[in-house]
């Protein structure tokens, strides 16, 4: 089983050697940026602002070096992202996430890895912590019991095997109150959260595009974000049915622990 556009992994947890690539890929370009959120504004405008990331391109090697040998070693995990947006219908193309590009990938894997480690810390020292997991990681199962709670959906811990439940039992193992992701409104939802816990952490497991837009979102929201890639993009949005999905455990346990 394969992702639309990139996979990291199959469901073994072979995304592992993704993982350790790029902490590899991070510590490298953190010689040429010792300072993590010098590099992390320079991705973060990268990655959203075309137009401001070619004229960085233009006047700064360093990022040409950057940009070139991240789809060097990256590119392997996002071989099936051409045939993607060329298949795309005209009303798709006018969506930032699925309209998302190769290098725009790249660009987001390390952005992911780097804010998480500006960010662990104050997530950590949080005093309240939630984690909003993707809705496709149990959306192909059609008997799922999970409700909405106070703010999103909960898990009823109905499925061993379900990544939602597995996910959970390690985020409560780090008083991290997990919840799926249903509502779209993140914006509305992070700020009411916000407004009730002044000091909130969030964690994100969502598939690249979407869990670097929450990140982005929470800085800005002035919340200390962190997270985990899905190993594969396949929701319905991607598809156009909806597939299996699922993310690696090891790489959660790491970035608490
Ligand atoms: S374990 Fe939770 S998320 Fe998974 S199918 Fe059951 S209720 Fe739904």
């Amino acid at each position: 089983m394969r992702g639309k556009t990139y996979t990291l992994g199959d469901l073994s947890g072979s995304s592992i050697e993704y993982f350790r690539l790029i902490r590899n890929i991070a510590d490298r370009y953190l010689e040429k940026y010792p300072d993590e959120n010098t590099l992390l504004i320079l991705l973060r405008d990268g990655g959203s602002r075309r137009s401001l990331f070619q004229r960085f391109f233009g006047s700064d090697n360093n990022l040409k070096d950057l940009s070139r040998s991240l789809s060097e070693y990256l590119s392997k995990y996002t071989t099936d992202t051409a045939k993607h947006l060329s298949d795309l219908s005209v009303t798709d193309r006018f969506d930032s996430i699925i309209t998302t590009k190769e290098k725009e990938y790249h660009l987001n894997m390390l952005e992911i890895e780097v804010a998480n480690r500006v960010n662990r810390g104050p997530f950590r020292e949080s005093e309240y912590k939630m984690a909003l997991m993707a809705h496709c990681l149990r959306d192909f199962r059609d008997y799922c019991q999970s409700e909405p709670g106070d703010i999103e959906y909960l898990c009823k811990h109905c499925e061993k095997e379900c990544f939602v439940h597995l996910g959970s039992m390690i985020l409560e193992k780090y008083s991290i109150k997990p919840y799926i992701s249903a509502t779209m409104d993140h914006k509305t939802l992070f700020t009411g959260l916000k407004k009730q816990h002044p000091s909130l952490g969030a964690l994100g497991i969502a598939c690249i595009p979407q869990l670097v837009q929450g990140m982005r979102l929470c800085d800005k929201l002035d919340i200390p974000s962190v997270g985990v890639p899905l190993d594969v993009n396949r929701c319905a949005m991607w598809l156009g049915w909806t597939g299996e999905a699922w993310f690696n455990l090891e790489e959660l346990e790491y970035l608490l622990g």
